[in-house]
């Protein structure tokens, strides 16, 4: 990983590698950068323009030369030009509180048991960070704790419902997930408010496809997931740009595998500018 960021536009002025997170660059040789280089197609960083990475994020990803940081024409956007004063090259951890919902002895879909429950939670979250972790996205989810709740009412529900789920089920300055067994009335498998800060993620472990009830396989359930990630943090379908391939495509397809989706840079940097931004939720970043 090279980056190198200079205190002047094009390449210029004084200069220094980023090789580490920077909190706060003020009295650093490059303090407000108006340019920078990206050597290597692995590298990828989060400028902000404000220290303790708030104030919106310019994301960059890959090898090249912004020459001008203030400029959309030289490689720069948002106005970032002599602006930004905290720097990111690691991912920002997302706290995830997991709550499944059970039917007295029910679990969703055909999960046996509340150990089997709770490996099929985990390795979702693994797969979607591996996911995350291949697009660079800077963005990992860590599970905080997994808690069964017994509350038949909750285990199948309309997507339209699950909106007042008990407020004992949700955890400040976490991600609320909320897995239930079925989307009884459509055949969904995530449901997202957007943004949903303060509000839940709910994902069901079965859906229903042409009329025929399907438990979805763990990959599936990380696709879903990471969508709904999406969505918590602003995205909307829109930003798939109608490309089935997206991953925030709204499809009825379920026979993608994770790694086939796309994620695209615009995405990610609308997500960490969610973050960024969203003062009242900034402790779902763990950092
Ligand atoms: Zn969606």
């Amino acid at each position: 990983m090279t980056i190198t960021i200079f205190h002047d536009k094009e390449c210029k002025g004084a200069s220094q590698t980023v090789t580490r997170d920077l909190r706060d660059m003020k009295g650093m040789a490059a303090d407000k950068p108006g340019s920078i280089r990206m050597s290597d197609v692995r590298d990828a960083a989060l400028l902000f323009k404000n220290d303790d990475w708030h104030g919106g994020a310019l994301y960059l990803n890959g090898a090249q030369t912004v020459t001008d940081l203030g400029s959309a024409k030289a490689g720069g956007r948002f106005g970032f030009g002599n602006v930004v004063r905290s720097i990111r090259v690691t991912p920002f951890f997302v706290n995830l509180n997991v709550s499944i919902v059970t039917s007295g002895d029910d679990l969703p879909g055909i999960w046996p048991t509340t150990w089997w429950a709770e490996g099929v939670v985990k390795d979702v979250v693994e797969r979607a960070n591996a996911y995350l972790l291949a697009q660079n996205a800077l963005l990992q989810m860590e599970i905080a704790r997994i808690t069964f709740r017994d509350d038949p009412k909750q285990f199948n529900i309309s997507g339209t419902e699950g909106w007042a789920f008990p407020s004992a089920w949700k955890n400040r300055g976490e991600l609320d997930v909320i897995v239930v067994n079925h989307f009884a009335k459509e055949g969904k498998a995530g449901r997202t408010p957007r943004p949903c800060f303060g509000q839940a993620l709910v994902m069901a472990a079965k859906v229903t496809i042409d009329g025929v009830d399907t438990v979805l396989t763990n990959e599936l359930l990380a696709i879903t997931l990471v969508h709904e990630l999406g969505h918590y943090l602003g995205l909307s379908h829109g930003t798939a740009n109608k490309d089935s391939n997206n991953i925030m495509f709204p499809d009825g397809s379920t026979t993608d595998v994770l790694s086939g989706k796309s994620l695209w840079k615009d995405q990610i940097r609308e997500m960490q500018d969610r973050l960024a931004n969203n003062l009242a939720r900034k402790s779902d970043r763990k950092e």
